[in-house]
């Protein structure tokens, strides 16, 4: 039984933080309006705002991400408006049960959770439902290992009229996202998946038109831990905190921030990219079978793949944990299935082969056939050519 903390982390996030981050949120805890601070804030939100490739408002909002997906669709949604919501997954699913909570008139979408709504639904959705003044989506499905098309339904929703709310935590600094280029009003990530940061902060940036959709609606959380409104009109309009930032956090962020635009953007994906493409094709050569209904929807920031036989998702991961001391993330209600992440330093070369080499030999180990030497070749082979 192997209970010591040096794991390998291949989970869906949290995930590894490198020496560099841990050193940063090792910092001085300083004053939020010593001036050396201030300067922090400042430059870690235009950094964000590089890394979401936008001209658009940044808010770094302290709180697991979900603090801030909550507040944006809180503050977008006014009473009785009809809000098309597309649903693959958990996280999408969990969003329409927020949206009729805050007073939509829900639409939604909805495929198989190994599935992707395509564009061509939404526009024909669109067409024969006039009104939809906001379509909210996921762009990676993190429980399924699935994306969504967000380049080709930003636009279709500009056409249309609608704003769009996009949940990218699982996928800004590994996978390719444009904020502006896709046209996208609002769009929350976390640091703690592909940028391999602290679960403690998220960022969210807002276009000119959800501000004045989210200033127009009579429901914007105001005074809330959750208001976008008070961190536009105190911070950005007027340089005072709504409340005390997680100082620690924020530098924790600044570094992983840092981290990626050194390495590159498109470099960082491209290690996303190939990790994953790796992990697909050992996985496969295994006699596994991924859980999303075609690679070209399958996400470069987690693979998933379904268990065989009548094995259980949280056995096997309480398995490898234990007996190989390897991390995996099981399904977390998309279905039995595991998954392998590639966030951060996990989808560096050689962490594809300790997690197909840690999964294939833990179903083994509870009975069922896997055929691990063909498994590992054909991964290495990925990471040869790649590298
Ligand atoms: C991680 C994640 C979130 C944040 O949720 P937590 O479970 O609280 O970490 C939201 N959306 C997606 C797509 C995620 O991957």
């Amino acid at each position: 039984m192997n209970h010591s903390t040096e794991v390998f982390t291949l989970s869906a996030g949290p995930t590894m933080a490198t020496h560099r981050t841990l050193a940063a949120l090792g910092q001085p805890i300083m004053y939020h309006y010593d001036p050396v601070f201030l300067e922090t804030f400042g430059r870690t939100q235009r950094k964000a705002a590089e890394v979401f490739k936008t001209k658009n408002d940044m808010l770094l909002m302290q709180g697991e991400a979900i603090v801030a997906l909550e507040g944006a669709a809180r503050s977008l949604t006014k009473p009785g408006m009809k809000v098309l919501n597309l649903v693959q997954g958990v996280f999408g699913k969990g969003m329409g049960y927020w949206l009729e909570s805050f007073g939509a008139e829900l639409h939604e979408i909805e495929v198989a959770y190994n599935d992707a709504v395509s564009p061509e639904a939404v526009e024909k959705y669109l067409q024969e439902n006039p009104g939809i003044g906001l379509i909210t989506m996921v762009h990676s499905e993190t429980p399924s290992g699935t994306l969504t098309d967000c380049a080709a339904i930003g636009p279709i929703a500009k056409r249309y009229g609608a704003l769009t709310l996009v949940d990218a935590v699982s996928s800004i600094g590994g996978l390719e996202f444009e904020t502006d280029e896709w046209q996208l009003d609002i769009v929350v990530t976390g640091a703690q998946k592909c940028l391999a940061g602290p679960p403690g902060i998220g960022m969210v940036s807002v276009s000119p038109a959800a501000w004045e959709q989210i200033e127009s609606n009579p429901n914007s959380p105001r005074a809330s831990y959750v208001s976008l409104l008070d961190w536009k009109e105190k911070w950005l309009e007027g340089g005072a905190f709504p409340f005390t930032p997680s100082v620690s956090d924020v530098h924790g962020l600044e570094s992983v921030l840092d981290q990626v635009l050194e390495e590159g953007l498109d470099n960082a994906i491209v290690r996303h990219t190939n990790a994953a493409s790796a992990t697909r094709a050992g996985a496969q050569a295994m006699g596994l079978e991924l859980w999303a209904a075609s690679e070209s929807i399958a996400a470069n920031c987690v693979t998933s793949v379904r268990v065989p036989g009548d094995l259980e998702h949280l056995d096997i991961r309480a398995h490898v944990r234990a007996k190989y001391g390897v991390m995996l993330s099981s399904g977390q209600g998309a279905g039995n299935l595991m998954r392998l992440a590639h966030m951060g330093p996990s989808a560096n070369a050689m962490y594809p082969i300790v997690g197909l080499t840690a999964l294939g030999q833990g179903l083994r180990d509870l009975g069922a056939q896997v055929d691990l030497g063909a498994g590992i070749e054909a991964a290495m082979s990925v990471i040869a050519q790649n590298n």
